[in-house]
């Protein structure tokens, strides 16, 4: 056979992506497909393999299927109906019943952040005790949780724990997981689906077969394409790329989430299932989370949103000084750090639902829509998608009718209408409009949504519409002209991103950096080894329009990188530098972009799909 000849197999279901959405589909399905008739032959027989059970194929991008990012406290109603009579807190590692919920409003005790009139009287008013009780540590905490918010009675969980546990019930049941295979887009057999592609191997960074090593990817033919990949994968893109969103729909709210995984220090009172959420700083429009595990870890993170109007976005710095307020600060000092990591999370929620399906296909989880953002929700909320696109499938196998668009939507999409998923989703659509106002209107907004079903004219944008250049982003906060005008200087000729000239000039405080909870942000990247890239694939961060980056003077995309993966050209005037050995695959650089590509709504960044990433399953 010709080496470069690209290969052909056929299955009868091929997923792209193992996340929650994907266990939630593969735990419904796999026990249904495991059943005999009682002659022995299976009850749901492949097309593909006569005689043998119905073939399912789950490609997942991460080398483990455990890699996965996000802190989870979750309702888990979905999760704990896909396994009834199991104490899920008791089965999967790590877990652990929501405990204590509290939200609190953080000061800004160093003056640094950028506070408008709103945002003082919000202060204000917390200052004054409205609402909050208690005033230590710096904080006000609310003396309930809305009911919108509230997960009890729920789980905490550990995303790679969580995952990894998921996948060994998976393949129980009979069915495979692929780790270490990026999808690099659906077949299109004209308006169908045909099937997934995987991407090339053996290649340059730009894509070019490398001679003697080159190995097209393999075209996986199937039935049924279950598009599971998550709010930036390179499928559902490509899918949306085609069909369009449905009309009056959009996916311009996003958030970009950065997450510590912390041994705590002896001294740390807080039992296993707490969970605290927080606002209020270190900008106020960044929100905070922090969930204790059993075995004195916890997970701590925090949201960038595009709406935070500055063309700075350094999550990591971010992260750190909201580590150190006071209110959390109390519970960590003296932890060490044992991992961290960055994803997107698409906060358009139900706004953001795209086409759900077509011929051969359907899309399950974030990238169809799943996001809670009243309650800050996903995981639960991607599984019952999962779960609701696998009975629907049984359900078409039973009676021997094909995966059509029009006998999924009267199945799938019928089922998800009619659920209470979607009336939860759609309670909370609008839910962040506020915010595209001012971080005043957010916090009305999402109460008045949350509490009374009102939700706000204000409109989202396109996030490159937004992004403001640094003079404008600096009025209205303290600065230090003459440290900036010298930190920006210093930093244009080193080629490095300008966040922490800037941060410094407003007067954020140095990170104390003491190599075990506090670290330097390459220090983070190598804890442990890892972020890493499997060689021979082409480089999944590209430009879509390089003179648009030439011509750019904001460069949001590496300011925001989570991972310095984008660093400032060699050369002022040209296109950032990408190092797919540093990339975590956090998505943060799509929206990020500070142009629109002319004629469409979206940035620069073309994003396919990769291998790599993060090697962590302590997330
Ligand atoms: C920091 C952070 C904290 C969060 N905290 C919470 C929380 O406390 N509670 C909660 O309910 N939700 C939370 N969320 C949201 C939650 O993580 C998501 O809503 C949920 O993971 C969505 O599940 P999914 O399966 O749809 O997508 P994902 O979890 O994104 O999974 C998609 C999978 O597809 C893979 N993939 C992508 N592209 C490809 C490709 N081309 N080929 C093959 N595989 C591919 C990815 O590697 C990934 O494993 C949080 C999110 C973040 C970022
Ligand atoms: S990708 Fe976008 S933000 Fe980055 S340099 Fe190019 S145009 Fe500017
Ligand atoms: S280059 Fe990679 S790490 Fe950097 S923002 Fe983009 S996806 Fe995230």
């Amino acid at each position: 056979m010709d080496q470069t000849e690209r290969q052909e197999m056929q299955t009868d279901i091929a997923v792209a992506g193992f996340g929650p959405a994907a266990a939630g589909f593969l735990a419904t399905i796999g026990p249904e497909l495991a059943k005999t008739r009682e002659d022995g032959t299976p009850l749901y027989e492949s097309r593909v393999m006569p005689g043998c059970p119905l073939q399912v194929v789950c490609y997942e991008r991460a080398d483990d299927p455990g890699f996965g990012v996000s802190g989870i406290v979750t309702r888990g109603e979905a999760i704990k109906a896909s396994f009834p009579g199991l104490d899920l807190a008791k089965e999967i590692p790590n877990a652990v019943e929501v405990k204590n919920e509290k939200l609190a409003y953080l000061f800004d005790g160093l003056g640094c952040s950028k506070r408008s009139f709103g945002t003082k009287m919000i202060d204000l008013a917390f200052k004054a005790g409205f609402f909050m009780k208690g005033g230590r540590w710096n904080a006000r905490e609310l003396p309930f949780i809305p009911s919108f918010m509230d997960k009890k009675p729920g789980l905490v969980l550990q995303m790679g724990s969580f995952m990894t546990w998921a996948a060994q019930k998976a393949m129980e049941s009979g069915l495979m997981i692929m780790p270490g295979t990026p999808v690099a887009g659906p077949i299109f057999d004209g308006d169908r689906v045909a099937g997934l592609r995987l991407a090339d191997q053996g290649v340059e960074k730009d894509g070019t077969p490398v001679e003697g090593a080159y190995m097209p990817g393999m075209d996986v033919k199937a039935a049924l394409s279950v598009v599971a990949d998550g709010p930036v994968g390179a499928v559902g893109r490509a899918l949306d790329e085609k069909y369009g969103l449905p009309d009056g729909h959009h996916a311009y709210d996003w958030g970009l989430g950065m997450k510590a995984v912390v041994q705590l220090p002896e001294k740390c009172e807080l039992e296993p299932g707490t969970v605290l959420h927080t606002m209020g700083f270190p900008e106020p429009e960044i929100f905070g989370f922090m969930y204790v595990y059993p075995n004195r870890t916890a997970a701590l993170g925090i949201f960038v949103s595009p709406w935070m109007d500055t063309p700075v976005r350094t999550t990591y710095r971010y992260l750190q000084h909201w580590m150190m307020h006071p209110y959390i600060w109390r519970h960590i000092e003296g932890g060490r750090l044992l991992s961290w990591g960055a994803k997107s999370i698409a906060e358009s929620g139900v706004e953001g639902e795209p086409i759900l399906c077509g011929d051969g296909f359907a899309r399950i989880g974030e990238g169809s829509g799943t996001t809670d953002c009243l309650a800050n929700a996903g995981v639960d909320e991607a599984w019952a998608s999962g779960v609701m696109l696998a009975n629907a499938v049984l359900r078409l196998l039973r009676e021997g009718r094909d995966f059509t668009k029009e006998n999924l939507e009267a199945t799938y999409v019928a089922d998800r209408r009619a659920s209470a998923l979607d009336r939860r989703l759609r309670r909370a659509s609008g839910a962040r409009n506020g915010f595209n106002k001012s971080f005043f209107w957010g916090m009305v907004g999402e109460g008045l949504r949350g509490m009374l079903g009102i939700a706000l004219p204000f409109r989202s944008v396109p996030p490159a519409s937004r992004v403001p250049d640094l003079e404008k982003a600096l009025k209205g906060r303290r600065c230090d002209r003459e440290k900036l005008k010298a930190g920006v200087e210093a930093a244009e000729k080193a080629r490095r991103p300008l966040h922490d000239a800037v941060m410094d000039a407003c007067g954020w405080p140095p990170i104390p950096f003491d190599g075990a909870l506090l670290m330097q942000h390459q220090d983070a990247l190598l804890l442990g080894g890892k972020v890493q890239a499997a060689p021979g694939f082409a480089d999944h961060v590209t430009f879509a329009d390089p003179g648009l980056c030439r011509e750019c003077s904001k460069h949001t995309c590496i300011e925001v990188c989570s991972a310095q993966a984008l660093m400032p050209p060699d050369e002022p005037g040209g296109v950032p530098k990408f190092d797919r050995e540093k990339c975590v695959h956090c998505g943060g650089c799509i929206w990020n972009c500070a142009r629109l590509v002319p004629g469409t709504d979206h940035g620069n960044i073309v994003f396919r799909a990769g291998s790599g990433g993060l090697h962590s399953n302590e997330n």
